[in-house]
């Protein structure tokens, strides 16, 4: 119990009422609990905005990209071959490199499948900005993930919105364009507002594994990211699903229902179907179409 619930739930002074409700308590613990939070938030970004330096150049952070590859030892870095030699940093030795070399130009992206990765990174980073894009198109489950993380995480969810709602879509480009036109509504609706995001920070962090997907075998730790013009970390390449779900056990993480739902990979609900066990994972995104990834990951 932590103390402001052990505050609110001391007996109430006599006279003052609050005995007569018996859920005085609990809302009153629920509110200062989430100012308490709120504060540390403030302070956090407070901190970050007295510490804002300027974005290094490209140049730089191609720099710190190449370095950081070979000191993570990551498999795929030249000269490295994952089986004889050093083995491949862990993810935490992964995001404590990028604490080391970001502080808190670090944003974490998260589709809110499950809280695996921004609980990782929020371990070394408190408060640390997860991107969650709001296509607009998501599941039910998957945006009360996202609410429930945000109340309970040390983290900082900062909604990513398109430039059109799916209204204005609609009238730009005819109704249900991801029945026509995936690549074009995930354009809009993921690619684009990500790059826009994605201009303020130094890093960004993915959950990337490569057991998803014959596309993502050769994911590697750290890489530079030309498109968005920052370095990009996967500290999750090397785990598979059972480690997602046995840390997630472990560590009491929030876990999108859909998850255990026959849905091992979620994206936006019209795209996303359930598969069958033993199936591809990644085999009921898109199902039918010629696509296989939105375009967030080149
Ligand atoms: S996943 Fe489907 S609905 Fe979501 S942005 Fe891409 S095409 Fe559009």
């Amino acid at each position: 119990m932590s103390g402001d619930v052990e505050a609110a739930a001391r007996p109430a002074p006599s006279g003052t009422g609050a005995g007569t409700d018996p859920l005085a308590a609990l809302r009153a613990a629920a509110r200062a609990t989430a100012e308490r939070r709120e504060a540390e938030r403030a302070a956090h970004h407070a901190e970050r905005e007295r510490q804002g330096r300027a974005k290094r150049s490209l140049d730089e952070l191609r720099e710190i990209a190449r370095r950081g590859a070979a000191e993570l030892h990551g498999v795929g870095t030249p000269g490295h071959d994952g089986a004889h030699d050093r083995p491949e940093a862990t993810a935490d030795e992964v995001v404590a490199w990028a604490a080391r070399e970001f502080g808190t130009s670090v944003a974490v992206a998260c589709s809110m499948a499950d809280a695996v990765l921004p609980h990782v990174v929020a371990a070394q980073i408190p408060w640390v900005d997860v991107l969650f894009l709001d296509t607009g198109y998501h599941f039910a489950e998957t945006v009360g993930t996202r609410d429930a993380v945000e109340q309970q995480m040390d983290v900082t969810i900062v909604d990513v919105h398109p430039e059109l709602t799916v209204a204005e879509q609609d009238a730009a480009h005819g109704t249900d364009l991801f029945s026509r036109d995936p690549g074009l509504c995930c354009q809009i609706r993921k690619v684009e507002p990500l790059h826009r995001t994605l201009a303020g920070y130094e890093v960004w962090v993915t959950g990337v594994r490569r057991d998803e997907a014959p596309t993502r075998t050769t994911t590697p730790l750290v890489t530079f990211d030309e498109r968005n013009g920052l370095v990009k970390i996967n500290p999750l390449a090397a785990w598979s699903f059972d480690d997602l779900l046995a840390y997630a056990a472990q560590h009491q993480v929030v876990l999108n229902p859909l998850l255990n739902d026959g849905y091992p990979s979620i994206g936006c609900r019209p795209c996303t179907r359930r598969v069958a066990p033993g199936e591809d994972p990644r085999a009921g995104r898109w199902a039918g179409l010629d696509k296989t990834e939105c375009g967030l990951h080149g």
